[in-house]
Formats: structure tokens, sequence, C-alpha cells
């Protein structure tokens, strides 16, 4: 299995950097490290967790992460939190001031699998903020060009 690092394109071979999707580097570049320790809890603290979102609470991964809208409009910032809605757990960013308004949520992952929710949350922050790296490195190129 192979794979390619988001930030910045090179391809993965380590297993862990696979699962990351990202190599070390651009992993603690992008910030990967902040929350990844939250998903080694105890058993009595996943059944907290859970009990806190299913009354309605929301756990949010406190930190604005980048997030990248495109080329056409620059990177903005996003928060991502945690919460049980309609029935399932859902990992999801608040995007802060986005260029289509219909974007101010994104849903990372729907399920009823906890864990796996909460450890899409973990992972959606690097990886929006990796993206966000590669399209400045893309604005900054063709602006080189432009000049
Ligand atoms: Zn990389």
């Amino acid at each position: 299995m192979a794979g390619q690092c988001t930030r910045c394109r090179r391809r993965l071979s380590d297993p862990m950097s696979i699962k990351r999707g990202m190599g070390p580097v651009c992993w603690a570049a992008s910030g990967g490290e902040t929350f990844e320790a939250e998903l080694e809890a105890s058993d009595e603290e996943w059944a907290r967790r859970e009990a806190l979102l299913r009354a309605g609470g929301e756990i949010d991964l406190g930190c604005n992460w980048e997030f990248d809208q495109g080329e056409d409009y620059p990177p903005t910032t996003m928060r991502v939190s945690v919460r049980f809605w309609n029935g399932a757990f859902e990992a999801y960013g608040a995007l802060v001031n986005p260029a289509d308004p219909s974007m101010v949520e994104v849903v990372f992952l729907r399920s009823d699998d906890l864990r796996a929710v909460y450890e899409a949350a973990v992972l959606a922050g690097p990886h929006s903020t990796a993206r966000a790296a590669w399209r400045r490195r893309q604005w900054a190129r063709k602006a080189h060009r432009a000049a």
C-alpha cells in the first residue's frame, strides 16, 4: 500500500505516515500532534465522551485550522468539533468567513462508531491545514509567474 503526502505530495511508504496521510515533517508542520493523544483514552473516558455527546454536548478540538477553499479563493480558517446529531456521531468543521456562504460547515465523517468519528476529527484539522499549505504554495507560484 502506498500513499501521497497531503502537504508536499511526496510518496509515502511508512504505515504510520500512510495512516496519517503525511510524512513526519509535514505532520508536525500541520499541527498533527495537537490532538492525537486524545485517541489513546481509557474505556471510561470514551464512555464519558459518548454520554456527553448523546446528552447534546459537543467536543471542540479547540484550534483554528486552515481550510483550503479551492484555487479561486484563499484558504480560510476552520474549527473542528464532534457532536451527536440526528442519531449518529459527526466530525465536522465550522468555517470562519467562507467564500461560499453555502459552505458554512463541512462534515468529515458521520457514523455510529464514536472512536472512528473522533479519529476523523483529530485528522481533519491537520489534513485541512496541510491542503491549505499546498494551496498557498500554488498561489505563490502563480503570483511569481504573473510578476
Ligand atoms: Zn510531506
